[in-house]
């Protein structure tokens, strides 16, 4: 394997900007050796005592993702890539699976350097499994394999090919603990050609289909493993994405038609135990059918519907890449639709009265109990009525004061959705970084399973032993009042709500505070109820107009002294009898258009309407910030965005049809909770699927002209607003062009160019692997402007890019110190 070329920009930019050492795992192509038999394996391996956690490195970055199929950039860039080839078999799964599968898939070379043009073959080894020899599980990650390993006994853990694996002994039986990393194999087509649709797909693995794919080393490692093995039981998270990557794992690397399941919500030493006495004989079928029709559908839909949109922009004699998935168009029109009610909002000017009153001894400001709107084509109105308030000032009113009081129980246990928004409402943490921290959370057995859409907390689960830690290190001991917990209505059948294992860990950042979090709202659920005392001074005034205000006191704290809320008290002062008006005025105000939608608030709504499921929609909506349909926190769609939802409801507006996303949605959870009969519905499923993008691609044919230039058009006046938000100085060399953020498709990253190129070739350097944008600062020491970089998990960094500059100095020497200091 060649290793990759770096350019001399890319060079440049390692040198100026420190690389970590998770941005190298990601980039550079390592040699594979093929694997060895199991004696020349283990003498090939390092063995290591077993660390109780493994580091973070070992988590290998971009898993978390693993639950969103979104088409591969280069699946679309290679638009005509893939070649066909006799010998192409039928889609393949458990059952059926005595066909060996063969796929002989040629990609021809394109302008994308990242495309192979060797042929691809991949026919999956036969494996007998061996009478004697170990038991094998398999789980999800790296983190998984360590913690079940521990759990079970006392594990060996060895490295072969950088990937860690364990060796114990339990009971006198053998068992082996390997992992895979999210998914090995994914979907891939088999014939050649950028038409539509095209339906013919089969899963291959990740190491074929993206030539330098770090998992090929887990593939062989569970390969070689699975050699030597007596049973197979499979360990992954258990949901239906989970399910898929084992069953893809059972089938296609160990050989096999089923295996052993592993179920737990935790990763805790006793439900490991547990699940590992109690595992079942079968892959749980049901949830691995319906992932695996979640995964062609989004295939179907992925593929075949952006590349409609890009065929249909080839027609206009240009290229552009673009894409839609099958939630994220009808989640972009809401989008879309929130923005058209915004701009086609008319304000309205309406006034507000209000009246300060005194009782000699306390003064209190309130509202007219309505506000004043004139309405339409009475002109003048609002004048006549506002005359009402004008003389009100020195005279008499009646108060009166009503007493009442709220009582507030505590909220219901978390379920994801619950979880991310109240993160992003206390400590605005996006949900999917929610996701990520939670996610790592349950790798280090602090928290139960996170994706789930349940609010119960059963029995079963301990929690009364859970319930003492937890109150003990909150020292919460006294509020806790209740034997049972508060439950909510919604359930999941995998698994139960999120809560804390009892377990600890010194935590930071996002992960302190989600874990606090999950903590405190456990903790809430056994806690008595608030009690918030209310409060509405009213008074009419001679001519008869009413005004009042509110006030509210806590008056029993109850669940809200452990977990955090926004509730604020207002104190106002009993009023009651004759009082004086002291003072009056009249607020002019103007109707505000609707919000915007924050990252929070459309993941709730795409819940609401039963749109992706709660694994999928943080990262639906990434991906439609990273399509550049949409930006900002308070979510605001692009020119992009609104032409691509104006364009398909014009042409194809089944695309972006919520109900018919519905409709496959709950079908799809149809499979899960039916018995038997899977194979049926998947395929009823994936017909209906077929059929609606069979239907789609004739409607585009149609008019695939037209679609194409709305299409451009949108794309090139999205550039030049890129353009014009990437534009950052002139030039300090030749004082002609302007510099600008400027991204280059062949390395993948972005850097800073003079635009009056090829005249003026001045360019700079920008760290690896971020996002970068613009912020409105300047750079105090030399006035070039501040740029900042976003990297997923990380911490905003802003940074001035002139090299020449002194605040760069510093860092250079500190990183060339450090790096010394390394070598020595
Ligand atoms: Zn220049
Ligand atoms: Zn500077």
């Amino acid at each position: 394997m060649k290793k990759k070329q770096k350019s001399r920009a890319e060079k440049t930019a390692e040198n100026y900007f420190p690389v970590d050492e998770d941005d190298l795992k990601n980039t550079t192509e390592k040699q594979i050796r093929p694997p060895l038999p199991r004696k020349e394996f283990l003498k090939k391996s390092i063995e290591i005592e077993v660390k109780p956690q493994l580091s973070e490195k070992e988590i290998v970055k971009g898993t978390v993702e693993k639950a969103y199929n979104k088409p591969d950039r280069r699946d679309l860039e290679s638009i005509e890539g893939v070649e066909s080839s006799e010998n192409v078999p039928k889609k393949t799964r458990g059952k059926t699976r005595s066909r060996k599968p063969s796929l002989k898939t040629k990609i021809r070379k394109t302008k994308s350097p990242r495309t192979t043009t060797k042929q691809v073959k991949y026919s999956p080894e036969k494996i007998s499994l061996k009478s004697e020899g170990y038991e094998l599980i398999i789980t999800e990650k790296p983190q998984a394999a360590n913690k079940i390993a521990t759990a079970l006994g006392k594990a060996t853990q060895r490295v072969s090919n950088k990937v860690s694996y364990y060796d114990l002994n339990k009971n006198g039986k053998e068992i082996v603990v390997a992992c895979a990393v999210g998914h090995l194999l994914t979907l891939k087509q088999k014939v050649m050609g950028s038409q539509i649709p095209i339906f013919d797909i089969g899963w291959v693995p990740n190491y074929l289909a993206r030539k330098g794919d770090f998992t090929k080393r887990y593939y062989d490692t569970i390969k070689q493993l699975a050699k030597n093995a007596r049973s197979i039981t499979i360990a992954t998270d258990y949901d239906i994405e989970g399910e898929v990557i084992g069953l893809n794992v059972v089938r296609y690397i160990c050989g096999q038609k089923d295996a052993n399941r592993m179920k737990f919500s935790t990763l805790t030493t006793k439900e490991i135990n547990d699940a590992y006495e109690n595992k079942k004989p079968h892959l749980d079928w049901a949830q691995a059918i319906a992932g695996e029709t979640r995964n062609y559908l989004d295939w179907f839909y992925g593929i075949n519907l952006s590349r409609a949109l890009m065929n249909a922009i080839k027609t206009t004699g240009s290229f552009r890449i673009m894409s839609i998935g099958r939630v994220q168009g009808p989640a972009l029109k809401l989008i879309v639709d929130k923005e058209r009610e915004i701009l086609n909002f008319k304000t309205e000017t309406y006034w507000q009265p209000f009246i300060t009153i005194s009782n000699g001894k306390n003064k209190l400001e309130l509202k007219y109990v309505k506000d004043i709107f004139s309405p339409e084509g009475v002109p003048n109105w609002d004048k006549e009525e506002l005359k009402k308030f004008e003389n009100l000032k020195g005279q008499k009113a009646q108060a009166s004061t009503t007493k009442s009081e709220e009582i507030l129980p505590p909220n219901p246990p978390f379920d994801l959705t619950t979880l991310q928004t109240e993160a992003y409402k206390f400590y605005g943490i996006t949900p999917s970084k929610t996701l990520q921290a939670a996610q790592s959370l349950y790798l280090g057995g602090l928290i139960s399973y996170p994706r789930t859409s349940s609010q119960k907390l059963p029995d079963s689960i301990d929690y009364k032993t859970i319930l003492e830690t937890m109150a003990k290190k909150y020292k919460a001991e006294k509020l806790i009042t209740k034997n049972k917990p508060i439950e909510g209505k919604k359930t999941d059948p995998a698994h139960p709500s999120i809560y804390p294992t009892g377990n600890f860990q010194i935590l930071s950042g996002d992960e302190e505070k989600i874990y606090n979090l999950i903590a405190r709202r456990f903790l809430s659920l056994f806690c008595d109820d608030a009690i918030i005392d209310k409060k509405r001074i009213a008074a009419i005034t001679e001519n008869n107009l009413t005004f009042s205000t509110r006030g509210s006191a806590i008056r029993k704290k109850g669940w809200l002294e452990v977990y955090p809320s926004k509730l604020k008290e207002t104190e106002v002062p009993d009023m009651e009898g004759e009082v004086e008006i002291i003072d009056s005025r009249i607020e002019e105000k103007q109707t505000q258009p609707p919000k915007r939608f924050s990252p929070a608030s459309i993941i709730s709504e795409l819940e609401k309407k039963n749109l992706g499921t709660k694994a999928t929609r943080a990262n639906i909506l990434e991906t439609l910030y990273d399509r550049g349909y949409v930006k900002g926190q308070s979510i605001t769609a692009t020119p992009l965005g609104m032409s691509l939802i104006e364009t398909l409801e014009k042409y194809s507006p089944i695309i972006i049809d919520e109900k018919l996303t519905r409709k496959f949605e709950n079908e799809m959870e149809s499979i899960t909770k039916s018995k038997g009969d899977y194979e049926k519905r998947e395929e009823k499923i994936i017909n209906e699927a077929k059929e609606t993008i069979t239907e789609i691609a004739k409607d585009f044919e149609k008019k695939e002209k037209s679609i194409g230039k709305e299409l451009l058009n949108a794309q090139n006046k999205q550039r030049k607003q890129q353009k014009i938000e990437n534009t950052l100085v002139q030039c300090p060399k030749c004082k002609k062009g302007n510099l600008a953020i400027t991204y280059s498709r062949k390395n993948r990253r972005s850097f800073i160019a003079c635009d009056a190129y090829p005249n003026c070739k001045t360019t700079y350097s920008l760290p690896p692997n971020g996002t970068i944008k613009k912020i409105d600062n300047i750079c105090e020491k030399c006035g070039f402007p501040l740029l900042m970089s976003l990297r997923k998990g990380k911490k905003p960094w802003i940074f001035c890019f002139n090299t020449e500059c002194e605040t760069n100095k510093e860092r250079l020497e500190e990183y060339r110190k450090k790096k010394e200091a390394k070598n020595n």
